[in-house]
């Protein structure tokens, strides 16, 4: 009886989890990864949504996902807003800092890692308006800053508030709010161009 009281939480968790990927619009492919329901089984849960809430508002998202992190270059408010998310990320414990940067603390296919990526982006959402930062861009900036290559956090020099780090660019500039305060909102987007076009 426990084994299969354990198992119909674990479905439960498993569906709660679809469908809350359904209402941030992730691809297939993304809720596939998280909860490991078939594509057959999304696309029935995704009707099935879309027949009690309406379609209005939920769209369905195909073709790639975002691979891109230039994006988060690209405007100053996408980049403050990515700051926020990385630094949620860190709080809702799917990244551990320490003197080395970011090590990820989660695991793809994992019902609660799944989970604690929902509460960050809902955290997320709560704080910002209008949120820029869709659910496949958030996924992908976790997956980025996990893989330490092209992306990092930092503390701005002016601020010392978190910024997103280049870790291609040949400098640092300070955080998106700083420049964009000093200097004005477009040429703080020039700046942040320039820091990545920067890049060797
Ligand atoms: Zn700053």
């Amino acid at each position: 009886m426990r084994i299969s009281d354990d198992r119909y939480t674990r479905d439960r968790l498993r569906l709660d989890l679809a469908l809350r990927l359904i209402r941030h619009e992730a691809r297939t492919y993304t809720i596939r990864q998280w909860t490991g329901l078939s594509d057959d089984r999304i696309r029935k849960l995704y009707r099935s949504y879309v027949m009690s809430h309406g379609a209005r508002g939920v769209h369905r998202h195909r073709g790639k996902s975002p691979r891109q992190v230039a994006y988060f270059f690209r405007h100053p408010d996408v980049n403050f807003q990515a700051a926020q998310l990385a630094s949620l990320f860190v709080v809702c414990g799917l990244l551990f800092g320490n003197a080395a940067g970011l090590e990820p603390h989660y695991r793809v296919g994992s019902l609660e890692s799944g989970t604690l990526l929902c509460q960050a982006f809902e955290a997320y959402l709560e704080l910002h308006s209008p949120a820029v930062i869709s659910f496949e861009h958030a996924w992908f900036l976790l997956l980025a800053l996990s893989r330490r290559e092209e992306l990092g956090i930092s503390r701005c020099g002016n601020c010392g508030g978190l910024m997103l780090k280049d870790l291609l660019a040949r400098r640092t500039v300070s955080c998106a709010s700083c420049v964009s305060a000093f200097v004005g909102p477009l040429a703080a987007r020039s700046a942040l161009l320039e820091s990545r076009h920067g890049a060797t």
